[in-house]
């Protein structure tokens, strides 16, 4: 089985319990305007480009076969990237002495990936830590997805999957044997913001939920504090009720605002949103967001 994967973090720390390594799956049905991951969306491998990696040589450009890229542009001190025009040869990669130029996303193997899952074996053992799928979605790849769920079973490592659930509900279910940890994203519960700010309803997200919440127990609920978005208080305790209603036990975590994505909208030529602030929430304004739930 082979899938695309577009990174793999270790150490993380912040996507289930202990010290991880994430596996960062290509494709996802949601169009979220503040994506933190928008490179993840697509399926398809994608031109990518770190601009503070860059030292404006020119070497990308001279060696593009089909003139897909430019430098300057709108921002001077800037690559652009044509899409449209590129064929993915790899040649600016190849030359960029920065590696300010990758191709994101890559067809993978199962084995291969559970081989660079195992190698941090050790600090999951140390750490209580283990794996966590996570994207773009991993419903999207379900099969993919599933194929490392059991490969990493068998070493009995703890597996966590973080999903929007948007996606055939006997697919989610086909992971609850394997995986020791849902993630689950919840970001509006109005339906009629869910479809505007998401590009989805959130019908079949409730409804797989639902499903989910009678299967397992390993449930941890995760709100994205989006500025003017998703952190109103009447979100927060809206998702709250309805989540409560559905098991009282479940967790609910709110994850603070990374502004950090806005270089990824510059490459992909998408307006980056405007938000009602560009920073983080400090530890004052988290607790009082926390206080809602
Ligand atoms: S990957 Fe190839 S076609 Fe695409 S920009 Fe680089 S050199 Fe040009
Ligand atoms: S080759 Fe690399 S460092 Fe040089 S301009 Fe292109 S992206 Fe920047």
């Amino acid at each position: 089985m082979t899938g695309t994967v577009f990174d793999i973090k270790r150490f993380a720390i912040h996507d289930g319990p202990g010290i991880r390594t994430s596996v960062f799956l290509k494709g996802c049905p949601l169009r979220c305007e503040w994506c933190q991951n928008p490179e993840g969306i697509p399926l398809d491998p994608i031109l990518w480009y770190f601009s503070s990696k860059c030292i404006k040589c020119g070497e990308c450009v001279k060696n593009c076969p089909v003139d897909a890229l430019t430098k300057g542009g709108q921002d001077p001190n800037y690559i652009e990237i044509d899409h449209d025009k590129c064929t993915l040869c790899g040649r600016c990669t190849d030359v960029c002495p920065t590696a300010a130029l990758s191709i994101t996303g890559e067809e993978k193997s199962t084995e291969w990936v559970a081989s660079e899952l195992l190698k941090d074996k050790v600090f999951y053992e140390k750490s209580g830590g283990g794996i966590t799928l996570t994207g773009g979605d991993p419903l999207y790849q379900h099969e993919f997805s599933l194929s490392i769920l059991k490969a990493i079973k068998e070493y009995d490592i703890h597996t966590a999957v973080e999903t929007a659930m948007f996606g055939m509900e006997e697919n989610l279910l086909k992971f609850v044997p394997f995986t020791d940890l849902f993630l689950v994203d919840f970001k509006i519960l109005d339906n009629d913001k869910h479809k505007v700010y998401t590009g989805v309803e959130n019908k079949l997200i409730k409804s797989n939920f639902e499903r989910l919440s009678k299967k397992t127990e390993n449930i941890l609920v995760r709100v994205p504090l989006i500025p003017g978005y998703t952190a109103t208080e009447e979100n927060i305790i809206n998702i709250r009720d309805y989540v409560y209603s559905i098991r009282a036990d479940i967790r609910i975590e709110l994850l603070n605002f990374n502004p950090l994505a806005r270089d990824k909208y510059k490459i992909l030529h998408k307006q980056y949103p405007t938000f009602q602030t560009n920073r983080s929430y400090s530890e004052e304004e988290m607790q009082s967001f926390n206080r809602f739930l």
